[in-house]
């Protein structure tokens, strides 16, 4: 298996450190809103690459943390009157919500900043000991990047350029001993939530955050790590600096980074008006089509969506889908139970698309590739089954087909559709939860039925609803 490697900017072969087993890290979101369709990307294409590692048969501890304390969050917690914390476990929630939908396993642990301080103020106490670290005197902790001879080697920057872009804000005299020197710790302010620590009260940078719940969870050495492009420099740039310094190893073998979606060839934003949440797209589309467009490109290429694209891959899918129910119906109705010799060798043949399939996915995970052997699949079963087909042959042709939409993370049967009457029911209890001020419950009512793809509208008249 290869696997393209930012460090060295090549494809590598992919040997792990310990044998039939993947340490691999993604840094997850900030969790101050929905997720929207750019974070879901990572979530899709390194869920994908753990399904495959497993299809291997390597054991993968996976490792996703959640970003939930920052000052996105702190300003909405503001914003709302409410607490930092009530900020993002109910964005936690709703994340977990998504990533449900679109068929993303849990990772093997989802730790939270906020749980893990105390390890973040053994690393920096242990970098300031080592001399890789210093408090300033308001309290601020900066990390001594000149120090840290190999710094850039994963961006390939520079130091002296790094240098020069930052000339403008050394004149202006930080309390820094040099401009490149990044935050470990920083005091807190007013209204902001804080810890105790030896230089002030206050809370920790990004960067030392996945340092620690990398290695915590996952020990000095892991395997992967993975996120998007923008975070190359400077976080996992300053994520390798703070855990090489301080454990003296290497401290990812590979680094993954997928590419950026854009819409309609703009970069996403919610000034230009182009950005959109996975919770709105779920109510257009079976979030499986999201998951089955992310996976028609590279994962390292630019990618773009737009609404006929997202049709095509709606088609694309149904097509998979269509093929594998038509063999499950005529399955239920033939007469031959047992393959017989033209089906063996076909069956046997059919072994070429698992291949292709493979080949496609050790190369650096061209789930594109992977893709069109599917459908290939899909069309030589199409083409050599029919009424007089026995059971076994179309029951494995639809198992071969299964195993593979299985490592993409692409669920063949549709989700079945609710009835009108569960859906009346479903308002009725949260209409009755309402009234006993247990919005909890009426919120977790709206959501199930959302997830179905079933829009409420409170209106003067009562509740109106309809289908996505
Ligand atoms: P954030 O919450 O901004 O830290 O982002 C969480 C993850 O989503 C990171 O791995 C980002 O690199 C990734 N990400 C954010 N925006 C996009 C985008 N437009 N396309 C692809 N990945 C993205
Ligand atoms: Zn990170």
């Amino acid at each position: 298996m290869k696997v393209y490697n930012t460090l060295s900017r090549k494809k590598e072969d992919f040997v792990p450190l310990e044998e039939g087993k993947v340490k691999m890290y993604v840094c997850g979101p900030t969790v101050y809103n929905f997720i929207h369709i750019g974070n879901a990307r990572p979530m899709i294409v390194f869920d994908t690459v753990r399904r495959y590692m497993e299809y291997k048969g390597y054991e993968v501890n996976f490792v996703s943390n959640f970003t939930d304390v920052d000052d996105k969050i702190i300003k909405k917690a503001m914003e709302e009157g409410v607490s930092a914390q009530e900020i993002s476990q109910r964005y936690i929630a709703e994340c977990k919500k998504d990533m449900e939908g679109m068929n993303v396993k849990p990772a093997t642990a989802h730790p939270l900043a906020t749980e893990e301080i105390d390890g973040m103020l053994g690393m920096i106490s242990t970098l300031i000991e080592k001399g890789y670290a210093y408090p300033a005197a308001d309290g601020t902790v900066y990390f001594r990047t000149r120090k840290f001879q190999e710094y850039g080697k994963l961006s390939h920057k520079n130091l002296d350029d790094l240098q020069a872009g930052h000339r403008d804000i050394q004149v202006t005299g930080e309390a820094k001993e040099d401009a490149l020197d990044f935050v470990l710790w920083k005091p807190k302010k007013e209204g902001e939530p804080y810890w105790e620590s030896p230089w002030c009260e206050g809370r920790p940078g990004w960067h030392i955050e996945c340092s620690v719940m990398a290695r915590k969870y996952l020990g000095e050495e892991i395997d992967i790590h993975a996120g998007g492009e923008d975070l190359i420099f400077p976080h996992h740039e300053n994520e390798i600096a703070q855990s090489e310094a301080c454990n003296g190893k290497i401290f990812a073998k590979y680094w993954l980074h997928n590419g950026f979606l854009n819409i309609d060839n703009r970069k996403m934003s919610k000034s230009l008006g182009n950005f959109f949440t996975v919770r709105e797209i779920s109510e257009k589309y079976d979030l499986q089509i999201l998951r089955f467009f992310m996976l028609g490109a590279h994962y390292r290429s630019p990618l773009n969506f737009s609404a006929e694209l997202m049709e095509a891959a709606k088609n694309g899918l149904e097509r998979i889908r269509n093929g594998a129910g038509n063999l499950q119906f005529l399955a239920k109705n033939s007469k031959a139970r047992q393959m017989d010799d033209r089906e063996e060798a076909l069956w046997q043949q059919g072994q070429e698309f698992v291949d292709k399939f493979e080949a496609a996915m050790d190369d650096d995970f061209n789930t594109a590739d992977a893709i069109s052997a599917v459908f290939e699949l899909v069309r030589f079963a199409n083409t050599h089954t029919g009424e007089g087909s026995s059971e076994e042959f179309l029951q494995n042709l639809y198992g071969r087909i299964q195993l593979l939409c299985d490592i993409l993370g692409i669920i063949l049967e549709e989700k079945e559709e609710i009835l009108d009457e569960e859906i009346e029911g479903l308002i009725a209890e949260r209409q009755a939860a309402r009234k006993e001020k247990n919005f909890a419950r009426a919120d977790e009512i709206r959501s199930l039925l959302l997830a179905q793809g079933i829009i409420l509208e409170d209106t003067r008249e009562g509740v109106k609803w309809k289908r996505a």
